[in-house]
């Protein structure tokens, strides 16, 4: 290719390169070039455009400002709501580091909504539960109104500014540079200019959020293309349970865009096409409040059953009004908005028609609890020297097999507070750069010339995009079973094939959206094939994977994750022992999950 050659790439070395402006790229890059590091951020859009701005509810802490809490529970409460395949040791982590990181987040700026008396006002979510105390329903997820992500991504841009990150907006991440097993940087191209870069650093961390859009209808923006984990598939890495992909109970019916648990926690309820709420059926006691996956599954059935509404029946309904005008427009003005503009209803007069919708990828990157980048071998686990992953694009496990709404605002923070810490480390251990190879930039130029000298003109990506979502969601939904998943697992491998004779109309360099929409295309393409897979491979119902021919979790034989890899033509699932022993307090042994 004529283009190949190696003054068209520059150069750049920081200590640290971090893919991804989210909450968890840029806590993370906060701790680093707050103690001085030379620290590169490379995101896709602008950093405040990262998919964390769009969080609504809030983030879980034991801080008891409402109603007594403590840590502990709320470590029980992840642990039950992971479906006991989250790692407990990282949980715990996780849970008790919550409250100082709140407190942190204060002082850095995020404008929480108050009570009277001036403390953080925090509001109950799904799946919370004050188990070891006075029991009942807690009262832990910490909010900015209904648009905590927005004051959350804003903040730590802003903290970043202060200490000097150096930013590269609208570059591409295209793949990493791995040389003898290490990680020693990232190729990307720069979308506004049509160029490419070659970030060496001595540590990289992928930050890159999900891959919602491997699903027809998500909460998650058109971004979220699960980018970090393709790019370790492309190495050679394995990614972690993949086949966990969480249902929001509450999209609006048809389009997608989310309405808030923090609905449900101030006391929103929902309805069948009878009237009824029917989940006092299901979780007699957490009612509508119990975790994410229960609720989905309840009104998946209901609409199965011929009790959902609309002509089509395919939506039940979520009603509000009865928390009068002024609550709802004080405590939930972004609901307000996105009711009214998507689905045309008022929510303070009547209720909003949802139906569930794919929003949070639980499986991810495999790391260890200090985001070190994790592989398996046989019982050994190895790390990737100079690779770390934070965020929704790893699988740190805190969430395991369901994640707790509330609880990934707090992961993208102390995990991107424990990955700075942990990179501190390995920074003065690793004190300078390495020589890498001087052709090293060629793997990423060739990915981006392919699209732009190909002249193949089979199908359009738009076409193959569609195709992939389509099937994702008739063959891995809610509900699962082996004759459905094998058809879909079967579809998806055929359809990737077709990638090779895909082709893009724009040729230019300058601001190629297609080009850019055709590398995501790839990626969401490996990601669908390893979701795919995993599914197929798991013959139990265990969170948010529940399957009409094996009803019930299976411990004796399925508590582990799984780990999937693609090479060529073959995808190929291993697994890992589930790390069941947490850092000081005792384990919580698997028991049946009722709410
Ligand atoms: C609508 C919605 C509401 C939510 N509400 C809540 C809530 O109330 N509470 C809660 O706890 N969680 C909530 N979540 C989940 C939570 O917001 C996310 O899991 C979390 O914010 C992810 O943060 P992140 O930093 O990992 O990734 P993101 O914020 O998604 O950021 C990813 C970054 O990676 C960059 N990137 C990706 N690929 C590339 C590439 N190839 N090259 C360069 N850059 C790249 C992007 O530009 C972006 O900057 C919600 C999610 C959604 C979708």
């Amino acid at each position: 290719m004529a283009y190949l050659s190696t003054d068209k790439v520059e150069h750049h070395h920081h200590d640290v390169v971090i893919i991804g402006a989210g909450g968890a790229g840029m806590r993370c890059a906060l701790q680093l070039a707050e103690a001085g590091y030379r620290v590169a951020v490379v995101s896709k859009v602008l950093p405040t455009r990262s998919h964390t701005v769009a969080a609504q509810g809030g983030m879980n802490a034991a801080l008891g400002n409402i109603v007594s809490d403590h840590w502990h529970w709320h470590m029980y409460d992840t642990v039950k709501g992971s479906d006991y395949l989250g790692d407990q040791d990282a949980i715990e982590y996780m849970c008790r580091a919550a409250p100082q990181l709140v407190k942190e987040l204060e002082h850095q700026g995020v404008p929480f909504s108050r009570n009277d008396d001036g403390k953080i006002y925090q509001r109950a979510f799904g799946g919370q539960s004050r188990e070891f105390g006075e029991g009942g329903q807690a009262k832990r997820t910490c909010a900015a109104a209904d648009r905590t992500g927005h004051a959350i991504l804003h903040t730590m841009y802003q903290q970043n500014i202060r200490v000097g990150t150096h930013f590269y907006e609208e570059f591409f991440a295209l793949n990493l540079i791995m040389e003898d097993g290490a990680c020693h940087g990232v190729m990307a191209w720069d979308i506004s200019k049509g160029e490419y870069h070659l970030f060496q650093a001595k540590a990289v961390i992928l930050a890159t959020g999900g891959a919602g859009r491997i699903f027809k209808t998500t909460t998650n923006a058109h971004i979220c293309t699960g980018d970090g984990g393709a790019l370790c598939l492309d190495a050679g890495l394995p990614i972690e349970d993949m086949e966990f992909f969480q249902f929001h109970p509450t999209g609006i019916a048809h389009v997608g865009p989310l309405i808030s648990e923090a609905v449900r926690g101030e006391g929103g309820y929902l309805l069948n096409s009878e009237g009824e709420r029917f989940m006092e059926r299901y979780a007699p006691t957490a009612k509508d409040l119990a975790s994410r996956d229960v609720v989905s599954r309840a009104i998946a059935l209901e609409i199965r059953e011929g009790r959902g509404c609309g002509p089509n029946k395919d939506f039940v309904l979520l009603k509000l009004d009865h928390l009068g005008e002024e609550s709802i427009l004080k405590k939930l003005p972004n609901i307000h908005e996105l009711a009214l503009r998507f689905a045309g209803v008022d929510c303070t007069k009547e209720p909003i028609p949802v139906q569930p919708t794919a929003h949070y990828t639980m499986g991810g990157i495999p790391t260890n609890r200090h985001t070190e980048v994790v592989t398996q071998n046989g019982d050994e686990e190895n790390k990737v020297a100079g690779l770390f992953a934070i965020g929704e694009a790893a699988c740190t496990s805190v969430h395991g097999a369901n994640r707790l709404g509330g609880n990934s605002l707090l992961e993208i923070v102390v995990f991107g507070r424990a990955c700075g810490l942990r990179v501190m480390k390995w920074l003065k251990e690793h004190r300078y750069h390495k020589t890498i190879s001087p052709d090293a930039w060629q793997t990423g130029v060739e990915r981006v010339e392919r699209w732009l000298n190909s002249d193949k003109a089979e199908s359009n990506i738009a076409e193959i995009r569609a195709e992939m979502q389509d099937m994702m969601q008739t063959h891995f939904s809610v509900y699962r079973t082996e004759e459905v998943m094998q058809e879909g697992v079967a579809s998806i491998e055929a359809l990737s094939k077709r990638m090779v004779d895909t082709h893009i109309q724009d040729k230019n360099r300058v601001f190629n959206t297609e080009l850019v929409e055709a590398l995501e295309l790839e990626n969401l393409m490996s990601l669908a094939r390893a979701t795919a897979a995993s599914a197929a491979a798991r013959k139990e119902s265990r969170g948010a994977h529940a399957r009409d021919d094996y009803p019930d979790r299976d411990d004796k034989i399925w508590m582990k994750h799984s780990l999937a890899t693609v090479q060529g033509d073959t995808v190929e699932v291993n697994y890992k022992p589930v790390r069941t022993v947490p850092m000081t307090v005792e384990s919580f042994p698997p028991k049946k999950r009722v709410y």
